[in-house]
């Protein structure tokens, strides 16, 4: 029995997996986002119930392939630490820690919606905006684990000839004019903003273009565009076939259609067939994609 988690930082999923992969017992418990002994407690209790022997973790964080260390901002108790190798030890089972993002792709690839392709690039439009990299079942890392990340570099530049005129916004990695300050449903709403001097949330916004209201299809028009174009030069890059779209975003399936089409027509190759694509396993991604990374 193994016991899988995806830990975020509100709430850690937890649940028991059978060989065969189904979830069997299944938790919701707040994270102790800076308690290390209560995160240990977490697990223990969890590993006690089920009599698992192995545990696997996607968390929000960077995984470092070579050194193990987990990067995270909001779980402050990992923060810094070689996670897989401390709750080894403190729970005397084996520990495999995935990112989030990477363990979506993983699940989307092995049982959701890109299953039967050999390169997916999945996405995460949601807080912020993520990705991973899966190839033949394998998440391709990349140096400090950061393989897939495409929410950081300057995407928005200032004009040249009407200083002010584009949406170039302060990014939180210290860069301006990344994808994440434009992508993510915080983008969104900024880029409404922008562009119409009203506040809005995203989902009224996404709601709106469905509507036809003539300022929110603005905004969804002009988003595909900056998410689209750049969507685009990454799959030819990367050669990926397929796009799963997980985070709060993949709700607005509006939204994820036009931005399929403004992807599609930057694609050098016609695809007939939709590439960016709502996730099929919703919630279950990160536990199912821990489970898909092993132990
Ligand atoms: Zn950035």
């Amino acid at each position: 029995m193994r016991l899988c988690a995806d830990v975020g930082g509100s709430f850690v999923d937890i649940a028991a997996f059978d060989d065969a992969g189904a979830i069997g017992w299944r938790r919701k418990v707040p994270t102790p986002v800076g308690d290390w002994a209560a995160f240990v407690t977490v697990f223990a209790d969890a590993l006690a119930v089920t009599k698992g022997d192995r545990v696997s973790i996607a968390t929000a964080g960077l995984v470092d392939p070579l050194s193990g260390i987990v990067t995270s901002a909001n779980i402050r108790c990992i923060d810094g630490q070689v996670l897989a190798d401390e709750l080894a030890r403190a729970l005397g089972v084996p520990v495999r820690v995935v990112n989030d993002a990477d363990a979506f792709v993983l699940a989307e690839a092995a049982r959701g919606v890109a299953i039967g392709h050999d390169r997916v690039f999945g996405i995460i439009l949601g807080t912020g905006v993520g990705g991973g990299l899966v190839e033949r079942g394998r998440i391709v890392s990349g140096a400090g684990g950061i393989g897939g990340e495409w929410g950081h570099g300057q995407v928005v530049h200032e004009s040249r000839i009407a200083p002010g005129a584009n949406p170039v916004f302060p990014c939180g990695c210290g860069l301006v004019g990344c994808l994440d300050t434009i992508g993510s449903a915080r983008g969104l709403e900024r880029l409404h903003r922008f562009l119409h001097g009203v506040e809005a949330a995203s989902i009224a916004i996404t709601e709106g273009a469905k509507a036809g209201e003539r300022r929110a299809a603005a905004t969804v028009d002009y988003w595909c565009d900056l998410v689209g174009g750049p969507l685009a030069m990454l799959l030819h890059a990367v050669s990926a076939t397929i796009v799963p779209v997980g985070g709060g975003l993949a709700n607005a399936t509006a939204l994820i259609a036009e931005l399929d089409g403004r992807v599609r027509a930057n694609l050098l190759t016609p695809a007939t067939a939709p590439i960016v694509v709502p996730g099929r396993l919703g919630e279950d991604a990160g536990l199912i994609g821990a489970f898909v990374a092993g132990a």
